[in-house]
């Protein structure tokens, strides 16, 4: 759960970026003066979200593993699914195999992973959300809704969420 200063769907997502993408890679997840300090840095755009689009492109040529699992990859992935209006480039879509793919299917990532899978937050697969936090800063952005109030990841969906009763 983010600190209560954290509150807004912008600071959200700045946060689990800062923590599930960059501390992780730097091997510092535990570390909250690292993650606290690389939150400060986003916030104030100093560092950003698309610095690592690189990466990303690095790995849609070169990893033979899943994305999701570690497994052997042998599909394409849109992490934002195409009936979400996920866009068909390559900053969306992630090697992935079989399995997890046809398991995910049109889901959103963050509730596939947490509310069908039973996975915890902390292990959401790194790239797959570092993409999934990127487009739902551009998406809540077009909608003027990036001050609107959030609690965690789960609250960031990309797309306008099915009415529940
Ligand atoms: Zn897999």
């Amino acid at each position: 759960m983010p600190p209560r200063n954290v509150k807004t769907i912008s600071d959200v997502i700045y946060y689990y970026y800062a923590w599930l993408v960059i501390a992780r890679a730097a091997g510092k997840m535990d570390q909250w003066g690292f993650i606290i300090q690389r939150y400060n840095l986003l916030k104030a755009g100093k560092i950003h979200m698309a610095d690592r689009d690189g990466e990303i492109r690095v790995q849609m040529r070169t990893t033979p593993e899943c994305v999701y699992c570690g497994g052997q990859a042998d599909s394409n992935d849109h992490v934002i699914p195409r009936n979400y209006d996920g866009p068909d480039r390559m900053q969306n879509v992630v090697r992935s195999c079989k399995h997890c793919n046809s398991s995910k299917k049109d889901n959103d990532l963050v509730d596939w992973w947490i509310n069908i899978l039973g996975r915890d937050e902390s292990s959401l697969p790194r790239i797959p959300i570092g993409i999934y936090l990127k487009y739902s800063y551009d998406w809540h952005k077009m909608r003027d809704s990036l001050d609107n109030l959030a609690n965690n990841v789960t609250d960031l969906k990309p797309f306008i969420p099915a009415k529940r009763k």
